[in-house]
């Protein structure tokens, strides 16, 4: 019944309130029709660049239910950085630490993510933007269902929109493959830009290995730091800017 009310142009979390007061006002009027707890599955109607902001996405994400990851997650982690990214570092899904404190890549691979980074002069702080394709961490750190990664995509095509950075940076084979809608393995994928199209603009995309896979296998550590050194060149002639500069 209270789908019948809603509106379009709201976001998921204004539809899921609404609904929910609808079913509490009905329960308590002794209606009957809803028995049980209702379980909400909204969507948001809002279009990127539409009233959307960073905060009201990760309003939304926090609020979301559209998948089974809700049920056991601690803290949805929607992502964080400045908010002018000259680049935005795209990973997987929240491991444990990131489930515990709501925040993206601050465990071991977290740790290394930041130092690959500043490695090249950007950092969270000041001039990168880190979100995860999956913002809810999947039970035992298994690989993210297509059901999973299908329902939180629109959170990271939102962000882009609305961050629009100037290069893509993404970790892992699975956030690559989410991403750029694609099988192909992550040694395919990296050691050179794709286009990444986001609306009516392309983004220069460039995918590199997990930083959890660097800490399993010493032998991806040289592929990896030739990405970066990619990606800083293409900065450097971006930005005409010596990397002393940034
Ligand atoms: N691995 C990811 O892909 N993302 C995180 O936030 C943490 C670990």
């Amino acid at each position: 019944m209270a789908f019948l009310l809603l509106n379009k142009g709201m976001t998921a979390e204004e539809k899921t309130t609404i609904a929910r007061f609808i079913d509490l006002a009905a329960a308590a009027a002794g209606s009957g029709y809803n028995a049980g707890e209702p379980e909400y599955h909204f969507l948001d109607d809002i279009e990127p660049g539409n009233g959307d902001s960073l905060e009201r996405v990760a309003g939304d994400v926090c609020a979301c239910t559209a998948c089974k990851l809700a049920e056991s997650r601690k803290n949805a982690v929607p992502g964080e950085g400045s908010q002018q990214p000259l680049v935005m570092v795209i990973g997987e899904g929240p491991g444990a630490d990131e489930d515990a404190t709501g925040r993206p890549f601050v465990g071991r691979a977290g740790q290394l993510l930041d130092k690959m980074l500043a490695s090249i002069g950007l950092f969270r702080e000041s001039n990168c933007y880190i979100a995860n394709v999956i913002k809810c961490r999947p039970p035992g750190n298994r690989d993210p269902q297509p059901i999973e990664t299908d329902a939180c995509s629109s959170f990271i095509k939102r962000q882009i929109q609305l961050l629009n950075p100037r290069y893509i940076l993404c970790v892992g084979r699975i956030a690559g493959q989410a991403l750029l809608n694609t099988s192909e393995s992550i040694g395919r994928l990296r050691g050179k830009f794709i286009d990444f199209h986001a609306g009516e603009k392309t983004i220069p995309f460039l995918a590199t290995y997990h930083p959890s896979a660097l800490l399993r296998n010493e032998e991806l550590k040289r592929p990896a730091w030739e990405d970066l050194k990619l990606l800083r060149s293409a900065l450097d002639k971006a930005l005409m800017v010596t990397s002393r500069d940034i």
